[in-house]
């Protein structure tokens, strides 16, 4: 165990913590329940889709031979011999001089090669629309074109094609398209379970009473949206406090999980419990990250019961610097557990309104709200005072900015980068 190591960067601290997490088993899954997880195998088409050639309107099914010349001023007309529904089949083929009514989806019938669509017959004339009966005369007001409003067979997908390469996250398109062949279970690497604990003789759980000078335990909960967000599940351990017994009993009881996170205890000032526990019952480094907010940050694993390695993050107290260390460490971590490998967050090129002082040569992730400006452009505002403590900050957030280590300040008009965490999120 190596305590107090030297000041890293957010990317050597990144890194390490990469390595430590592998890509968990692979699990099946109902379709809905594995949004977000990462399908572990190539999924191939059994048929073609669609199955076969239908029809795109709803209209008439016809020859489009006999449609020749047809017009408002001299139309065809054609005999009417059955009326078919998306989900039957006609199996007649059709003759010279006929038509069949037919409703989009419901495969064409053998012999007819275009479908003239409602509008262009004399149908929307008729009263209340009513529906020819059998052997009715309808009116093509317009010549149709060959295959004219056909779908044809496996125009999407051809049987024995990867419809979905192994590797892909599952989203809602992928779901439609999984059970559009038939599926309604999935192979995906497991979620992880990500036991969380609160540390602090001040914390309180929500919904008791608070007594003077304590607060309320911020942490595990936008940690906890944070783990279930990013494909987890959490499992909230409760708050322990500062005391070495009671920190061991509670992380003993995280052990079934895939990661332990803890906040707190890892600053200078009550460094010595949270420290004696993991120097006794784990192997953890206590790192100093060149950041801001954030710099405090333990990372290491502890070993369950049945020998397995439980990667341990033990974020700063501080509320924001506790969300921030965990966007940037937890959710890579988390991503990689899911199999995931695109945990990198979108960047965009804003420019300030504000200044961007960054004093102290650690890489700032500042809250800010980016919006378009009427010309175009990406706009980058502060969200107010950016205390490590002031949590509301990161709600009115959509975005971090990303002031390098080298930059003393930004200015007011410079273009600066920032790391979207909601582009869906409206200030
Ligand atoms: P510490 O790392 O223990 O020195 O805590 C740093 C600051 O974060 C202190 O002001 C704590 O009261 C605060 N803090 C610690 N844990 C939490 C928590 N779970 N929720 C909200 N604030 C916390
Ligand atoms: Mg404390």
């Amino acid at each position: 165990m190596e305590a107090a190591a030297g000041m890293i960067s957010v990317d050597e601290a990144r890194e390490r913590i990469l390595a430590f997490f592998d890509r968990l088993p692979v699990e099946r899954r109902p379709l809905l329940d594995a949004l977000g997880q990462v399908l572990a195998g190539d999924t191939v088409a059994p048929f073609d889709i669609p199955p076969l050639d239908n029809t795109a309107m709803d209209g008439y099914a016809v020859r489009a031979g006999d449609t020749a010349g047809a017009s408002p001023g001299s139309p065809v007309e054609l005999r009417v011999v059955a009326n078919l529904a998306a989900g039957y089949l006609h199996e007649t083929p059709i003759g010279p001089g006929e038509a069949i009514r037919i409703m989009t989806g419901a495969p064409m019938p053998p012999g007819a090669d275009a479908v003239v669509p409602f509008e262009e017959t004399d149908e929307p004339l008729r009263e209340a629309n009513a529906a020819p009966s059998r052997g009715a005369l309808v009116r093509v007001l317009k010549e149709a074109e060959v295959h004219a409003n056909i779908r044809f067979r496996a125009e999407d997908v051809r049987c024995d094609q990867v419809v979905i390469p192994a590797g892909r996250v599952l989203r809602p398109s992928e779901a439609g398209v999984l059970a559009s062949i038939g599926l309604n279970e999935v192979a995906v690497y497991r979620r992880p379970v990500v036991a969380i604990l609160s540390t602090g003789d001040e914390i309180t759980e929500p919904g008791q009473p608070l007594l003077p000078g304590r607060i309320y335990d911020a942490n595990a909960y936008s940690v906890a949206a944070m783990v279930r967000k990013f494909g987890g599940i959490p499992r909230l351990l409760g708050i322990s406090r500062d005391t070495v017994e009671e920190m061991t009993r509670k992380i003993h009881e995280g052990l079934g999980a895939d990661m332990l996170v803890t906040s707190a205890g890892v600053s200078r000032g009550d460094f010595d419990v949270v420290k004696d526990v993991l120097a006794r019952e784990g192997a953890i480094d206590f790192w100093t990250v060149r950041m801001k907010p954030g710099k405090p940050l333990a990372f290491g694993a502890f070993t369950a019961p049945d020998g397995r390695r439980v990667g341990h993050l033990g974020l700063p107290g501080n509320p924001v610097s506790s969300m921030v260390s965990f966007e940037l460490f937890g959710r890579p971590a988390i991503f990689r557990m899911l199999g995931r490998t695109d945990w990198e967050r979108p960047m965009v090129r804003a420019i300030t309104r504000d200044r961007v002082a960054n004093t102290d040569g650690r890489r700032f992730f500042a809250r800010c709200i980016v919006t378009q400006g009427e010309d175009g452009r990406w706009y980058a505002d502060l969200t107010g005072p950016q205390g490590s403590g002031i949590l509301t900050s990161m709600s009115a957030a959509n975005g971090l900015t990303v002031i390098r280590e080298d930059l003393a300040a930004a200015n007011p008009g410079d273009e600066i980068d920032v790391m979207m965490l909601d582009w869906d999120h409206a200030p």
